[in-house]
């Protein structure tokens, strides 16, 4: 019998301070075994060093690099971001610490695997900036997959893609409610908790989940965190309106 082990999965963090703290709050220490993050810890938001010192103080044991990660310690140069996502990555990259800038360089590409049941990505398990918003994207991840369950990010939505058989399905999470995911042998899983910190389904909530391996479940939560105080960071760092507006309507 392996040991059960519940893991909290961050995903799209985006210097967004506020909604982290909520997400902490709402899921403290001692509710879960370890942290993982799926990437995008910078980016949009005015808060990349206190995130990162966060996020680095959960000792997650695994995170994964993301595009928006890249782009603000260097690696990539951001060329294919639009305008409003590369003024964030030059401003965040002008912000951040040399240590945290040596910590998201560090970052591995996924897919990271941490036993035989579940793997984690940022975009695809086969490509890590690829999105997968629909069942033809999910289709080719559920077969490239090496693992059962692969939770990913990317997107800043929260949904369940599944292979059943020869079948391929996928749902989105209800609105207002916690979703429960029994996850079934004999059923391969893709899993996006959402974004933490620029939900972009309409709802301004901050999302996130908790896969527990004793069920095995994963549960996809939503927490309301201080909109305005991340919004009115945004302004007084001088990053673009559209980034602090957006957050209101989570979109
Ligand atoms: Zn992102």
């Amino acid at each position: 019998m392996p040991e059960a082990v519940r893991y909290l999965i961050l995903s799209d963090i985006h210097a967004n301070l506020e909604a982290l703290e909520a997400v902490l709050d709402a899921a403290p220490d001692g509710t879960w075994d370890h942290a993982v993050v799926l990437g995008d810890l910078v980016g949009y938001g005015a808060s990349p060093n206190p995130v990162i010192d966060l996020v680095r103080a959960l000792n997650p044991i695994a995170i994964i690099r993301g595009n928006h990660d890249k782009a603000a310690c260097g690696i990539e140069d951001g060329s294919n971001f639009n305008h409003v996502a590369r003024v964030a990555a030059l401003w965040t990259g002008e912000s951040l610490t040399g240590e945290n800038r040596e910590f998201l360089r560090s970052l591995p590409a996924g897919p990271v695997t941490i036993d035989e049941h579940v793997e984690f990505c940022h975009g695809s398990p086969f490509d890590e900036d690829h999105y997968i918003f629909d069942t033809d994207d999910a289709r080719r991840a559920l077969d490239a997959g090496e693992r059962p369950l692969c939770l990913f990010g990317h997107t800043h939505l929260p949904v369940v893609f599944r292979r059943i058989g020869d079948t391929y399905d996928g749902f989105l999470p209800e609105g207002s409610v916690d979703t429960l995911l029994s996850i079934e042998p004999e059923v391969r899983y893709m899993v996006n908790p959402g974004s933490v910190g620029q939900p972009r389904d309409g709802d301004p909530r901050a999302a996130f989940a908790i896969y527990d391996s004793r069920g095995p479940e994963v549960v996809l939560r939503r927490v309301h965190y201080p909109v305005d105080a991340a919004q009115r960071r945004i302004i007084s760092a001088g990053l673009p309106a559209s980034l602090a507006n957006r957050l209101a309507v989570g979109r």
